[in-house]
């Protein structure tokens, strides 16, 4: 039995869903007070990623571990459940993900994926943070004429 009322327990979920959208806010934050400037759900580009660098060729994708199939992680795996009913869906999804990073690496970007876990997660969140870092300052680095 739920020990929660279902007025607190809908607030409840309510509160889970809308963190779902936070790793994306917590690490551009992140990135902003570090000087970094981007611009955001860029259309133009396939699989309109999250946060781009257009001067540095750079695009973030920020995952969400259960819809995009994080596999290595406890929100990517599947309901025991209706898996008829997900795992297309999922395997979709990821078949997408593939082909959107693909056609963008194509066209000479760099793309650094981030799971949504590795950031909501206290422990992992800051060296995440540091490895995007390190991944945006490698490619600075690079002589733009080759
Ligand atoms: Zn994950």
């Amino acid at each position: 039995v739920d020990v929660f009322t279902r007025q607190k327990r809908s607030t409840i979920m309510a509160a889970i869903r809308s963190a779902n959208t936070t790793p994306e806010r917590v690490l551009r934050s992140a990135l902003h007070r570090r000087g970094y400037r981007y611009i955001l759900h860029d259309r133009r580009l396939p699989g309109a990623p999250d946060i781009v660098f257009s001067s540095r060729r750079i695009a973030i994708q920020v995952r969400g571990c259960f819809w995009h199939g994080h596999a290595s992680c406890i929100d990517g795996h599947l309901p025991k459940t209706r898996r008829s009913y997900w795992l297309p869906k999922i395997h979709g999804n990821k078949r997408r993900d593939n082909r959107n990073d693909r056609s963008l690496r194509g066209l000479g970007w760099k793309v650094i994926v981030v799971w949504e876990c590795r950031i909501l997660n206290a422990r992992t969140r800051t060296s995440e943070i540091r490895r995007v870092i390190r991944e945006l300052e490698a490619s600075s680095l690079r002589c733009p004429d080759g």
